[in-house]
């Protein structure tokens, strides 16, 4: 069935001119303080003639901002003559998280990246959504979607992927994780709590789009190593799509390890309440059975903690970063060499 509605956003630039835009993507709000007002969504638009077209995303999550970094790097330094094809750059997508320093939009409170394909006629971070499912995937030949763990969440620098039914969108996702080279790249299964066809990746894949994800590091905070790889990472994956020329691929470290992230016995989950203290480290292999973590309860110091148990072996490829826990918080996930299938 063919969506006849209308996104209700407006972008004030033209995707089909030559050289360069800076402008913004009008998401109109309309509040007490201001009845016909807008919140403006800074969007960069670089053109050169014909050639494919990159949809590049960071801030989907407020939080994360290693990508809207490396996203408004790129953006500014980009020089149009320097590109064949288009780049279509929004640095933090939803705007008003990315204000507030935070994963979720203070409006709605609702997850950018769990609202997809979104709604028109809905919140106002389902109408960002279903703006970009809408008006920007069909523009897209790839996409470009920079994560990392935010607030609650540290990762092993990683690249990430997502599988595809179709062999040759498979092998253009194999393709866009080695030219981005991070350390490690994972190839997600999907699992209930990270969203699968609800996230702007999903929207992408339904839409038919090749697509690279990450996961940049975390804990609400930059580094230096972080950047210094994603921003490496970006510009070989736009001379691999013909976009930057040949000349431009910087040289990197090593290739990138691929291994998988299966289904749910991957997320290692807090079963209580209280403190929690890691008996493992980010990077580490472990395996099944290895005791993960241990919950105190500071209220009652005198009772000994609950150790918990890993459910499957594999690397530590991220960790929760407060103390504190609340049952049913993900404190590891894992990955391995071999794919679960
Ligand atoms: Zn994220």
């Amino acid at each position: 069935m063919t969506d006849t509605r209308r996104s209700r956003l407006v972008a004030e630039v033209d995707f089909e001119k030559n050289g360069k835009q800076n402008g913004l993507v009008r998401l109109f709000h309309s509040t007490h303080a201001s009845a016909y007002g807008f919140i403006g969504i800074p969007i960069v638009v670089i053109k050169n003639g014909t050639g494919p077209t990159g949809l590049l995303f960071g801030g989907n999550h407020g939080d994360e901002y290693e990508g809207q970094l490396v996203m408004a790097n790129l953006a500014r330094s980009l020089k149009p003559e320097q590109i064949s094809g288009r780049l279509i750059i929004m640095p933090c997508l939803n705007l008003p998280a990315g204000m507030a320093g935070r994963r979720t939009s203070p409006i709605d409170d609702a997850n950018l990246n769990r609202s997809f394909p979104g709604n028109p006629d809905g919140t106002v971070t389902q109408q960002i959504a279903y703006y970009v499912q809408r008006n920007l995937f069909p523009l897209g030949d790839f996409v470009v979607d920079l994560h990392s763990g935010g607030s609650s969440l540290m990762y092993v620098p990683s690249a990430v992927g997502r599988k595809s039914s179709d062999p040759k969108r498979h092998a253009s996702m194999l393709a866009l994780l080695d030219a981005f080279a991070a350390p490690i790249s994972f190839i997600a299964a999907g699992s209930e709590g990270t969203g699968q066809d609800q996230t702007l990746t999903g929207g992408a894949d339904a839409a038919g789009l090749s697509v690279l994800g990450s996961e940049l590091g975390g804990t609400g905070t930059v580094t230096a190593a972080a950047l210094r790889f994603a921003e490496r990472g970006v510009r070989n994956v736009l001379v691999d799509r013909g976009i930057l020329p040949p000349k431009e691929r910087l040289p990197t470290d090593k290739p990138t390890r691929i291994m998988y992230t299966g289904g749910d016995d991957y997320f290692f989950y807090a079963s209580e309440t209280g403190v929690w203290e890691p008996l493992v480290e980010l990077g580490d292999m472990v395996t099944k059975g290895q005791p993960a973590a241990r919950i105190h309860w500071p209220e009652s110091p005198w009772n000994e903690p609950v150790t918990v148990h890993f459910k499957h072996a594999g690397m530590v490829l991220c960790k929760r970063v407060p103390g504190r826990t609340t049952r049913g918080d993900c404190l590891f996930h894992l990955g391995t060499d071999e794919d679960p299938g």
